[in-house]
């Protein structure tokens, strides 16, 4: 069976023979940007860079492809300085220096937003891989309208206001969420075949439910229900307390991090939803080796997760090694 095939059966709820291994953020690596002769901060600013360093997570045998890399596109076209590292290793973030948005109102929808920033390069990059893969799933990653909204205010500050003045977190995320709407549409439009909404400042161990339910559930219930294809709701951290609220936003994919436990995240989404996740990224995949990666992936083949990837983004300095480790036990599973 074709990647793309099962990776849509799954989302369909249909049964296949094995979970699809794959991952709902980025895959790029130091080791792969040799390979690509691609690397950052070059591959986060040109479309075809960006697809072949993305194109190199087939040849680890993972499932699918997908960009970009980063979490700061919105926030480029929102008006934040991107600080894109110097060496191969970084990570963009916002410059230091930021001092955040003091009012909603400060946070301007910029007028044909598709042209913005580096919103073409990455739609560009997705119409490339479709050319080029089209028969594994290519995926596009947003960065959720709360995520975004907690970026430009500041999080400790967002946090703050929801308890003096909830009115104005509201519409801090009614403003970044219009963003989220227009980008991630577009995807689509482009050959995403899913998009991955990363929600990582609405983590569960942050918020707590009651708050989840508030000034998270609505924005995400909004943005996916206008969205033409399956969305995949990625929250990182520990998310077991908010993941009826994450079902109730209509995601069809809940990808979870390691400090999710996987069998009670299946007994509480009870298949209302597909269950993606959920190896550590950082330590497993990043640090211990194969060996590690391999248990850890049997764990969660075992939970009876239905698609098996990294609990968050990969680290560029995971190793070509561990990410086979992975794709083998997933392949290897039951036979
Ligand atoms: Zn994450």
């Amino acid at each position: 069976m074709k990647a793309r095939e099962r990776f849509l059966k799954v989302l369909a709820g249909e049964a296949v023979e094995r979970p699809p291994v794959l991952a709902a953020s980025s895959t790029a690596t130091l080791e792969q940007m040799d390979r690509a002769g691609a690397s950052f901060p070059q591959a986060h600013r040109d479309a075809d860079l960006m697809a072949r360093l993305a194109s190199e997570a087939l040849a680890l045998g993972l499932e699918g492809v997908g960009v970009p890399f980063c979490q700061t596109v919105e926030l480029e076209v929102l008006g934040c300085e991107i600080d894109f590292g110097s060496d191969r290793s970084a990570i963009p973030g916002v410059a230091k220096t930021f001092p955040g948005f003091a009012a909603a109102a400060e946070v301007r929808v910029p007028e044909n937003l598709l042209k913005k920033g580096r919103i073409p390069v990455v739609l560009r990059a997705l119409v490339l891989l479709k050319e080029r893969h089209g028969d594994v799933p290519v995926i596009g990653h947003v960065r959720g309208p709360f995520s975004v909204a907690s970026r430009l205010k500041g999080l400790d500050k967002m946090v703050m206001m929801m308890l003096e003045d909830p009115q104005k977190v509201t519409e801090f995320v009614e403003a970044t969420s219009a963003v989220t709407v227009e980008y991630a549409g577009a995807m689509f439009d482009h050959g995403a075949d899913a998009v991955t909404i990363e929600e990582m400042a609405a983590a569960g161990n942050i918020l707590g439910p009651d708050l989840f339910q508030q000034f998270v559930v609505p924005s995400l219930t909004e943005v996916i229900k206008g969205l033409k294809g399956p969305a995949i709701l990625h929250i990182c951290g520990s998310s077991e307390n908010i993941l009826e609220g994450m079902v109730s936003t209509g995601a069809k994919v809940l990808s979870i991090d390691r400090k999710t436990d996987a069998k009670r995240a299946k007994e509480i989404v009870k298949g209302r939803a597909a269950l993606m996740g959920n190896i550590d990224a950082a330590r497993t995949l990043g640090y211990e080796g194969p060996e590690a990666v391999r248990r850890e992936t049997l764990e969660a083949l075992e939970a009876g997760l239905n698609i098996i990837a990294p609990g968050c983004l990969l680290s560029p300095i995971t190793s070509s090694e561990s990410i086979r480790a992975m794709v083998e036990a997933v392949v290897g599973y039951g036979k």
